[in-house]
């Protein structure tokens, strides 16, 4: 996002990306795998987490590392493959709340972080070592170890994200967001410092629900004059498809936003946080967006295949960006 382009310090450096938990975790895959081990950092939106059953769940976070570790459930987006659920039978059986379901395996993971919060560890401490054990080469960050929440203004009031998201589907109309703790919170060190590192080669808004994976990073203090202020180009790769979202209330939360549920009002929502701005082939020519360089390609992820071309594809699209950024201020590309 700098006007003055600082000179290019290697070809390549390290990527940072922002990321909500399926289809951020997409994208994040398709990173690790074109990327050398060690350049790749992905932050995590926390703003779902919630405690249940006295149990600290993260689920942006473990769907990201069950994802990058190859451990995750093809079919929901969520959860362990291969899972099993004597846990949500027993609990059933005994007249227990059944709404969020947590698989056996799962559940390990909830205990286990539970446990080491309450021991005064902190998430991103947990994350680091639960990734290393689970042989996660990518850096998973919280994007704070404080506490966030998002909460969802409906008609039936304030409620807390995982009430609207899981418990009642996503039905209730979303009159407004918040991100409660936000404004108190702190980035992460290592996400600010990031940021800041002239070797970045770009800093990936992944293809994320942009209210409820992608804003409460941006309502940390500090992160988007951050990203403003970032060297290396920010690139955001749009979650709506040919005026459809591929998953999720992405859609149907815009409309009742009173957005057209189109790529460039997405693009027009992140405003001057990205540089560049990729969309599906089909939806060539419908953004225009002052200061932001707009470009196409195949953005529907559905093979393994298709993760590492976008990959590509944005890499090679920030690499243009700071190339000509470079150029601009007479630095060698
Ligand atoms: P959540 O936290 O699990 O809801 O996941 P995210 O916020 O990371 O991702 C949800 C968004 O990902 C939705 O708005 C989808 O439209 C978008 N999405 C899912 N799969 C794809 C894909 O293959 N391509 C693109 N461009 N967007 C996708």
């Amino acid at each position: 996002m700098n006007a003055s382009a600082p000179a290019l310090h290697s070809r390549d450096g390290p990527v940072l990306a922002l990321s909500g938990g399926i289809g951020g975790a997409k994208l994040a895959l398709g990173l690790s795998r074109i990327l050398p081990p060690g350049e790749l950092v992905v932050v995590a939106n926390t703003g779902d987490d919630f405690e249940h059953l006295g149990l600290s769940i993260s689920p942006d976070l473990d769907t990201l590392m069950y994802t990058l570790a190859g451990i995750d459930n093809p079919e929901t987006g969520w959860g362990l493959r291969s899972e099993t659920w004597t846990f949500m039978a027993a609990l059933r059986a005994l007249g227990g709340e059944t709404w969020f379901q947590l698989g056996d395996g799962d559940l390990a993971t909830h205990v286990e972080r539970t446990r080491r919060l309450e021991a005064g560890e902190t998430l991103s401490r947990i994350t680091d070592d639960f990734c290393r054990r689970l042989g996660v080469q990518t850096k998973i960050l919280p994007m704070s170890d404080d506490k966030v929440r998002t909460r969802v203004r409906t008609a039936a009031g304030w409620l807390a994200f995982q009430d609207y998201f899981v418990r009642r589907r996503c039905e209730p109309a979303v009159a407004e967001l918040a991100y409660e703790g936000a404004a108190a919170a702190r980035p992460h060190a290592e996400f600010l410092a990031a940021l800041a590192d002239p070797r970045l080669r770009s800093a990936v808004i992944c293809p994320s629900n942009p209210f409820l994976s992608i804003d409460p990073i941006l309502a940390l203090p500090g992160v988007r004059a951050a990203l403003t202020a970032c060297p290396a180009p920010v690139v955001a790769v749009s979650p709506i498809i040919a005026g459809r979202a591929v998953k999720g209330p992405c859609a149907k939360m815009m409309t009742e936003l009173g957005l057209p549920v189109t790529a460039a009002a997405v693009a027009t929502h992140y405003g001057d946080v990205i540089d560049g701005y990729l969309v599906d082939h089909g939806d060539a020519g419908t953004v225009a967006c002052p200061g932001v360089a707009v470009a196409t390609a195949a953005t529907l992820m559905t093979s393994l295949a298709d993760r590492e071309a976008l990959a590509r594809d944005v890499l090679a699209f920030a690499d243009s960006l700071r190339r000509s950024r470079a150029e601009a201020a007479g630095a060698p590309a």
